[in-house]
């Protein structure tokens, strides 16, 4: 039976489709209106644009099947909610609630399931793609579209946005069951990771504590639970990993582990003091609440501000990286000794041969995906983006690819190589021939 929110979809496709139609003619803004953004790269934020907020509906789960049909603006936890009663979930769940299931195939999708699914996109079916002509058009990885299914992961909307995903899902039972295994040395780590590659669990991922801590977790779904930790409050998950053996957490609690103290970030806006955490209350606990915390402050450059006038400067770091496993304990070493940043989220991917991405090649069968988010602080005179362009360094040395979702400084030869350009100007000229959405180099790379 077809629900309501199935009923609607077309209406609002179309809606979108006319929106992005008429912004290309130059008569409207032709960028995405919806509360937030994970992207960190500063855009304005004036309330108007395509209408993506209507586009956040679960139209259709087959359980049996494996698939969802949603929206393409749908939040995760949106998506979660519509798929939870089904008994199954999206079978990749990035960490952060306010991500988008269509987001995440235009600037790439990660979670602890990707050892063993891959990326968000290669849990992807089907997909309807509103183009600049205001059409839309139903892609798989075998169709007449094939070439636009393949390249919309990493194409930051500048081929087209999915207003429609089929995405594959996978079985959940009630609760997870949580291992943490710690290592001192850099050697053992890794080879548990190559060893947990083909482990019996649902879901593997680890966190550079230091170059001489080192956490691993596995995790699998359970019936039944003896107790249950509820990391949504008083408690901070990433903490309990150096505390703890084992663990039980409901399912969606474990899905939502990382958001509540955005992994670690929280602490950079005080909310680990046990104090402001009851004073926010548990609902603002979470990643939307720190994001709008912090488009404010770069909006008004508070902290730049207040750090000039002390004489410090800042860089900014967040970054996602893979790195195929055979290299990747050699970043992992470069990254801690000269840039120094921890925690380190450690994400083991599976490269599953099912579809082939030309604007984000897998580096490797087997890679590694290393997220760092911190800001450095210091009184000498670096030059702009001096520590971002080291990890891009690292990165080409070691055989890797880089997420593009924050600051970049290749030059226009390097990223063509990288991430497929030749692929993506043939598409370009087929969906998009007067350029009118934009060009991803100069969308994702900081002007020099
Ligand atoms: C601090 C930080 C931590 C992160 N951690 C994780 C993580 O743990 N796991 C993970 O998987 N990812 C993570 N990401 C990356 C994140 O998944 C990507 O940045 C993703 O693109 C964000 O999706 P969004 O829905 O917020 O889209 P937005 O930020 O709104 O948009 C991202 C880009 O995608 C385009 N876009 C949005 N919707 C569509 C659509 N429907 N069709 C086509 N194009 C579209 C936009 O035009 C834009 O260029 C992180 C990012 C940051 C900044």
């Amino acid at each position: 039976m077809e629900t309501a929110a199935a009923q609607g979809h077309e209406r609002r496709a179309r809606a979108f489709a006319a929106a992005l139609a008429q912004a290309c003619r130059g008569a409207g803004v032709r960028r995405l209106n919806k509360p937030l953004s994970n992207l960190f790269r500063d855009r304005e934020a004036n309330g108007r644009g395509l209408p993506a907020a209507e586009l956040t509906h679960v139209l259709e789960v087959d359980a049996a099947a494996g698939w969802a049909d949603v929206e393409g603006m749908i939040p995760y936890d949106l998506a979660l909610n519509g798929t939870l009663p089904h008994g199954v979930a999206p079978r990749v769940v990035p960490q952060l609630k306010s991500i988008t299931v269509g987001g995440a195939v235009a600037g790439i999708g990660i979670e602890a399931t990707s050892f063993r699914h891959g990326l968000v996109h290669e849990t992807v079916r089907e997909m309807d793609v509103a183009l600049a002509d205001g059409s839309i058009v139903s892609a798989t990885r075998d169709n007449d579209h094939a070439d636009l299914f393949a390249a919309m992961p990493n194409s930051y909307g500048t081929l087209g946005y999915a207003t429609r995903l089929r995405i594959e899902t996978m079985p959940v039972q009630r609760y997870v069951h949580v291992s943490h295994r710690r290592f001192k040395e850099i050697e053992a780590f890794f080879a548990a990771i190559e060893q947990a590659f083909d482990a019996d669990a649902d879901f593997l991922d680890g966190v550079a504590f230091a170059p001489d801590d080192f956490v691993l977790s596995t995790a699998a779904f359970v019936a039944a639970a003896p107790h249950v930790s509820d990391y949504t409050f008083e408690n901070i998950y990433y903490r309990s990993l150096r505390e703890r053996d084992e663990d039980y957490l409901t399912a969606h609690d474990y899905f939502w582990r990382w958001d509540t103290d955005w992994f670690w970030c929280s602490k950079n806006l005080g909310a680990e003091n046990p104090i402001l955490r009851r004073l926010l209350g548990r609902e603002r606990l979470g990643s939307r609440f720190y994001q709008r915390v912090m488009r404010a402050n770069s909006r008004w450059r508070l902290l730049e501000t207040a750090e000039r006038v002390a004489g410090y400067r800042r860089e900014s770091i967040i970054q996602d990286v893979d790195l195929p496993l055979a290299t990747a304990p050699d970043f992992l070493a470069t990254l801690m000794a000269e840039i120094g940043i921890f925690p380190v989220w450690v994400c083991p991917v599976r490269d599953t041969g099912g579809v082939y991405a030309p604007l984000f090649p897998a580096p490797a069968a087997r890679y590694v995906n290393f997220g760092f988010w911190d800001t450095l602080r210091f009184n000498v005179g670096y030059p702009a983006g001096h520590f971002n362009r080291k990890v891009e360094s690292a990165v080409t040395r070691l055989g890797g690819i880089k997420s593009l979702y924050s600051s970049s400084f290749y030059s226009r030869e390097e990223f063509d190589r990288m991430y497929g350009g030749d692929s993506y100007r043939q598409v370009k000229r087929r969906y998009d021939p007067d350029d009118a959405l934009g060009d991803l180099y100069a969308k994702c790379v900081r002007p020099r």
